[in-house]
């Protein structure tokens, strides 16, 4: 640790000190004795600005700031699965372990383990040449995640020795000489958070990220690599979906990035997330995740860091090909977080107070997500980091500039409102207020993969629930009676999608999750309905008749079908044909 610096002023969050030539933007220092940690935010000839990311109190003018010349960096390796760390990366039940509830100011712990011994296992052998990002090996880090060890960045030569056995993190696990010299690469790299991890190439993201959630992939889906954004007003449900994107997208790794919500809340979600299951393995959802907690009785300045934090942790396992979903709640929290520090700094504000940088800060995040092409070479992979951000704006106002910053960099919005899930109508995600622009980029790859007609249906569905609430409108001022046999028909099958497609209890054990070719099935036996009983009533059927049909029983249960009886579904459209011939035969039409 090097030169000294001396404080000129302590204003919360924010040390001022002198003596700092030499040192550079966002480079990490300790303040005083008690070795706070802080990140340089400003520079001003000899005087910085630094946030703290611990309780200032009791830091007095004149006290020494240690410089490191090294800005913010996490440890990436292998002992990052299960773990729960606060913004800075500190292992919180370690530090529990180390000071109680209270997080003792100044505490060191390593974010990995040094003493565990891991199995490495080797992928290549001596004289091979490799590169930055080639796989060198991997670990079995739990039973749901294969870490593979990358050459770091930076570095490329022949391999002169590999091992296998069993190793700390800080062991020599290969031997690689460059042109210059022989470096010894352990399984512990470090890296910068506030800047991105390298990658070959950014790829369209034109592959579907299936969540086994109707209303989402149904209607408002999600690319492998895109952005989402939700918003979670009290009460709209959005703990439960979260924890169903949770353990149902398609992802190898979860990184869930608790940003400064009330301390209780983040309780919750240290409490409830090492419950969950993984529902494929039946393993702890834990084994494939990386927790982030920050609640906001820890200083401001942690929270702004824990983004940059979980997204690096998240970009490392993209590099290894994975699918990566990382999940922020609540970027709203983590955008107040930099209005308090740029106030302190007294920048010029923008709206409402947040920094005039505040929508370059949020894209410059949502920019990290992506599906790419890995640096390696030799295994020539493909990873996927998709980024999902709850947004919390004050009283639920959507126009709040978070709201309106966010919205213009993500693809998707899923619009939780707080009204459906009074209703109880779940999961609360409202169909005419939610949108995903992924609809076009993923045309292709569904139409080939899934089913050529997929966005027909998708359309048709959504064209009758949009007619539902123009008709609603109508039926409130003057009545049912007013509406033709064709407007009754929209209004039947409308509700139909909404209680027997879009409706998702979260906790039946098949409803779920639904499979995306049950999906279809459920969203063509309701269309199939549509179309014949509009055909039947031209013919001269009435709609009371139809609205009173059986088969609309079997419709309102196949959600609970098991997806391996999904022909069940198929065999919808010879019962509803059966019904309503026998209806026109009654009726002797
Ligand atoms: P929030 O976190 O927004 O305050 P929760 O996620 O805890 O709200 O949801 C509140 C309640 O709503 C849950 O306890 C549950 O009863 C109900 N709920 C929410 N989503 C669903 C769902 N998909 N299926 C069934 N019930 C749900």
């Amino acid at each position: 640790m090097g030169d000294l610096g001396s404080i000129i002023k302590v204003a919360g969050p924010l040390v001022i000190a002198e003596n700092m030539t030499g040192s550079k933007m966002y480079d990490v220092v300790y303040v005083s004795e008690k070795r706070l940690m802080g990140e340089i935010v400003e520079i001003s000839q000899d005087k910085a600005s630094i946030q703290v990311y611990e309780e200032t109190g009791g830091i007095g003018v004149g006290e020494p700031v240690f410089l490191t010349n090294t800005p913010l960096t996490v440890e990436l390796g292998p002992g990052l699965i299960e773990s729960i760390y606060d913004g800075i990366q500190r292992p919180l039940n370690l530090i529990y372990e180390k000071s109680g509830d209270f997080i003792a100011r100044g505490i060191q712990v390593p974010a990995l383990p040094r003493d565990k011994k891991w199995k490495f296992i080797p992928l290549l052998s001596a004289g091979e040449n490799v590169q930055s990002g080639d796989f060198l090996g991997y670990v079995d880090e739990t039973k749901l995640v294969k870490h593979y060890i990358m050459v770091p960045e930076g570095i490329s030569g022949e391999v002169e020795t590999i091992a296998e056995g069993d190793f700390t993190i800080e062991e020599t696990i290969a031997k690689i000489k460059t042109d210059k010299e022989v470096l010894d690469i352990t399984m512990l790299q470090k890296w910068p958070v506030r800047k991105q991890r390298p990658y070959c190439q950014k790829i369209n993201p034109v592959i579907p990220l299936f969540t086994g959630q109707r209303v989402i992939d149904m209607f408002f889906p999600i690319a492998k690599g895109g952005t989402a954004c939700v918003p979670g007003p009290f009460g709209s449900g959005k703990t439960v979906i979260q924890h169903q994107l949770a353990k149902w997208i398609d992802a190898n790794v979860i990184v869930y990035i608790g940003c400064g919500e009330r301390g209780n809340e983040m309780t919750d979600v240290l409490l409830e997330f090492p419950e969950l299951k993984d529902p494929k393995s039946g393993e702890p959802l834990m084994k494939r995740t990386v927790l982030i907690a920050n609640t906001s009785n820890m200083p401001v300045a942690a929270r702004e860091a824990s983004v940059y934090t979980g997204i690096t942790i998240a970009e490392y396992f993209r590099d290894m090909g994975y699918s990566v979903a990382l999940m922020a709640d609540s970027t709203s929290r983590w955008a107040e977080a930099m209005r308090e520090i740029s106030g302190r700094l007294e920048e010029m504000p923008g709206d409402e107070g947040y920094p005039a940088y505040l929508g370059a800060r949020l894209a410059s995040f949502y920019e990290r997500a992506g599906i790419v092409k890995c640096l390696s070479k030799k295994q020539d992979v493909t990873g996927a980091l998709t980024v999902i951000g709850a947004v919390s704006p004050p009283g639920g106002d959507l126009s709040d500039p978070v709201v309106q910053a966010t919205l213009r960099v993500v693809k998707v919005f899923w619009s939780l409102e707080a009204k459906l899930a009074y209703s109880r109508h779940f999961p609360a995600i409202s169909w005419l207020n939610s949108y995903s622009l992924y609809n076009d980029t993923i045309r292709d790859y569904v139409q080939k993969n899934i089913h050529e007609d997929f966005f027909a249906l998708q359309g048709e569905a959504m064209r009758l629930l949009e007619k539902e609430s123009e008709l609603e409108e109508i039926v409130r001022l003057v009545g049912i009676d007013s509406l033709s046999g064709e407007e009754r028909i929209i209004l039947l099958i409308a509700k139909m999608i909404r209680e027997d497609f879009l409706h998702q209890n979260a906790f039946h054990d098949v409803d779920t999750y639904t499979a995306i070719e049950k999906q279809y099935r459920m969203i063509s036996a309701i269309i199939y309905f549509y179309n014949q009983a509009n055909d039947f009533l031209n013919h001269g059927l009435d709609i009371k008749q139809i609205e009173k049909m059986k088969v609309m029983e079997i419709i309102a249960r196949m959600k609970y079908i098991k997806e391996s009886e999904i022909y069940r579904i198929e065999n919808i459209s010879r019962e509803i044909d059966t019904e309503l011939e026998m209806l026109k035969k009654e009726n002797e039409i």
